[in-house]
Order: structure tokens, then sequence, then C-alpha cells
């Protein structure tokens, strides 16, 4: 019996190594399996990326706040080149970075609005997931996560968190929709302090915005919202773009990565934020809203950083956004004449079925053919590294007609 805490079947499984495309499995005896699913989508280059690793042994810890540290400073210069940031904030896991953005988001618009600490509502998407730490928790739109609410509020009117519909399902006014939310809650509008998205839903089974979700994101946003594009899951290029928001007429107002961002070798994440944001931050800093607090142990970690800067070089070196995007085609294309909906994009592909319980016997049937995946409720999840071959493309789908 394993003394690890584990919630899903699939984790009785032992993963004993891993290298390039390929992840090793104990289950009794040992297999190969050919990972469709990126380690949990976030080894892009492949498991064990010498360029990347070679990094490691030159790291070294250094104080993470109050200082900084050159490997950093060029990470953060990158990615605020890239993204059109002010700052960076480092921080270990996704959950984290979403934390530090929803809390500098609240603060920024509680300056704004004189302190007023009524500025705290946070939007986000039924079906979203952010995390599990302190405040990403009670955004996520899954229910099982809704039994922890009574830890911030049993009052759902004075809750922080309100949740749009589900975009897979949803088919009315999404504006009328939140004010009815708002206007039952007592809530009004001028209080929302943040929106979060993902934009392409991972969890909810490769979900891309629609229309409506984003003119209402904009919307919100020039009334002073703070627009958050979470992209643990959607950035560095997995959707076929670098960033997932680009897909969209949108600049997000903070940015938040992690998972792939080292390839899955060092406990990473950051959220990048913009001007409008930090301005207000860095002019107030005498008042009580001014000071942002924060900071990990391993916030800004000169190995993370290198590992971080490598991964992205590797990315643009190699044209690996352009590779993601071909390759995502070629794939939906060969998907779509099996007869099977692909929704998603890129490399971050969902296939609907029946149910969930149709999803995980094909996800298992797989396995049996030496094959990885993951699913999440009744989508097959397609997230091979953006490295994976057009051959190995090809086996993935002969070896999907098989099992269907
Ligand atoms: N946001 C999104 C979109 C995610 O997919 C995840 C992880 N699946 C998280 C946040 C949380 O990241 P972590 O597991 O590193 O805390």
């Amino acid at each position: 019996m394993t003394k690890v805490f584990t919630q899903y079947e699939l984790n009785e499984l032992e993963t004993v190594d891993a290298e390039g495309h390929y992840v090793t499995l104990r289950n009794g005896s040992e297999r190969r399996y050919l990972d469709f699913n990126s380690g949990y989508w976030c080894v892009p280059l492949g498991h064990r990326n010498r360029e990347v690793r070679s990094v490691f042994d030159k790291g070294y810890y250094a104080r993470p706040f109050g200082s900084t540290n050159p490997h950093v400073e060029k990470f953060a210069e990158t990615l605020c080149r890239l993204t059109n940031g002010s700052k960076v904030l480092f921080s270990t896991t996704g959950s984290e970075a979403v934390d530090d953005a929803i809390r500098l988001a609240w603060q920024s618009r509680a300056r704004d609005n004189l302190c007023n600490r009524g500025v705290k509502y946070v939007v986000s998407l039924k079906g979203g997931y952010h995390g599990s730490t302190g405040l990403a928790l009670y955004v996520d739109g899954f229910r099982g996560y809704d039994s922890y609410l009574p830890l911030v509020s049993e009052d759902m009117k004075s809750h922080f968190s309100v949740k749009l519909p589900d975009p897979l399902k949803f088919k009315g006014d999404l504006e009328d929709t939140l004010d009815e939310e708002l206007n039952k809650r007592e809530i009004d509008r001028s209080k929302i302090a943040s929106l979060i998205f993902e934009p392409v839903m991972g969890a909810r089974g490769a979900v891309s915005m629609p229309d409506k979700y984003i003119r209402l994101f904009e919307k919100l946003q020039r009334d002073g919202v703070v627009l958050i594009a979470d992209e643990v899951s959607t950035g560095l290029g997995r959707t076929g773009k670098m960033f997932g928001y680009e897909h969209y007429d949108l600049q997000p107002d903070m940015i938040v990565l992690g998972k792939g961002i080292t390839n899955g070798e060092f406990p990473f994440a950051v959220s990048v934020v913009n001007n409008r944001i930090m301005q207000g931050i860095e002019d107030s800093q005498d008042s009580d809203y001014g000071k942002y607090l924060y900071g990990h142990t391993y916030s800004g970690h000169p190995t993370g950083s290198m590992m971080a800067s490598k991964v992205l070089e590797i990315i643009q070196r190699d044209s690996l956004v352009d590779r993601v995007r071909e390759k995502g085609e070629y794939l939906t294309e060969q998907l779509n004449r099996e007869g099977l909906a692909v929704r998603g994009k890129g490399l971050f592909l969902g296939i609907e079925f029946e149910n969930s319980k149709k999803a995980r016997e094909i996800q298992i049937r797989l396995m049996e053919q030496g094959i990885s995946t993951n699913s999440e409720g009744d989508t097959l999840m397609v997230v091979p590294p953006y490295t994976i071959s057009y051959d190995e493309l090809d086996l993935f789908v002969r070896n999907l007609r098989e099992v269907i």
C-alpha cells in the first residue's frame, strides 16, 4: 500500500523513469509508454532535455526578496518584452502565482478606489481550474472545491468569488447572466476587482473562449477590472501561439505562467504584471495598500530562472511555436478524418466522448497499446511534447482508431 496520499485510481501506477517522449510506468511489471500527456502538460521539450538539464549545475541559491540576481533579471526582462509587462512576481507553483495575481489585482483596485475594501470580487468561470492554494482554490469552477467555501465565507453574498457560466454549455446572454448573479448577491459591478480566465480551459477539456466571453472580458477591463490570463497550461507555445490570449483580440493586465516553464525540471511559476497595475502599487508605497507583500523562500531562484531562460531560448531558436501550430493542425485534421470532434488549439487538444466513463475507458485502452494520455471528464486530452514527430502523431491516430 502506498504511503503517498493519492486520489485517482491511475495513481497506483508508479512512474519509475522518463526519457524523451516516453515514460516508464510500473504496475507489477514495467513498461514504456509514449507520453501524449507531456508529464502533466509540463514537459514541452520531452523528458530530460539535455540542454535544459545542463544548466542545473551552474545554479545556486540566492536570497529571494529584497534583492535580485542576474538570472532572474534576464528572465523577467525577456518575459516583459514578450508580454508588454512591467514587473514579474516569482513563485514556485501555478497555484501560488494565481494567488499572487489575485492579491495584487485586489490591492491595486483597492488603491484606485481610495482603499475601499468592498472592491474585492473575483470573476471566474464555471469549469475553470486555477489551482489548490488559498485564493486559487476559491475561484476554481469545479464541484467538490465548493466544499471549501465555508472556510472563507459561509455567506455567499459576501464571498469574493463570482462565477460566470461554463462556456461549453452556455447559450444565453452572458452580461445579463452576470448582472443577475450580482443583483442576487447585492453586489455592485464596480466592486469587481479582477477577472481570471484560461485562454483554453484545460481541466474542462480543452475549451476555447467563445466570442461573447471575450467581449465581456474586454468590457469589464475597460471599466477598470484587472484582467488575469491564467496561462499556466497554455503559455509558452502550447496552443500554437506564444501565449494563449494572442488567439483573441485581448491584452490582459496580468499573465500567470507555470508548468512547462522549466520543462518540468524545477518548481517555478510567475505572474507578469503590466504598468497600469504596477504604477498604482508603486505610486502609493506609503499607504496601507501601497506595499505589496510577497516573497516565497524560492522566489526568483537563480537555478529555476536559468532553466526557464533556456527553455524559452530553445522554443524561440527552434521556432517551436510554429511547429506546435503546424502539428496541431495536422493532428486535428487526422482526428477529424476519423470522425472525431476535436476541441482546443495547437497541441492542447481534447476529444469529446459520450461521457466520462467512455473517455476513461479509451484512456485505459490506449495505455494497453502503450500510449499514455489523460482524460478530463468526458474528454480525452491530447497534449504531446512540442517535439513530437509526425510518425508518432500517426501512431497515436492509428492506435486511437483501433481502440475506438
Ligand atoms: N492554472 C491552470 C490553468 C492549471 O492548469 C493549473 C495546474 N493544472 C494551475 C493553475 C495550478 O498549477 P499548480 O498545479 O502548479 O499549482
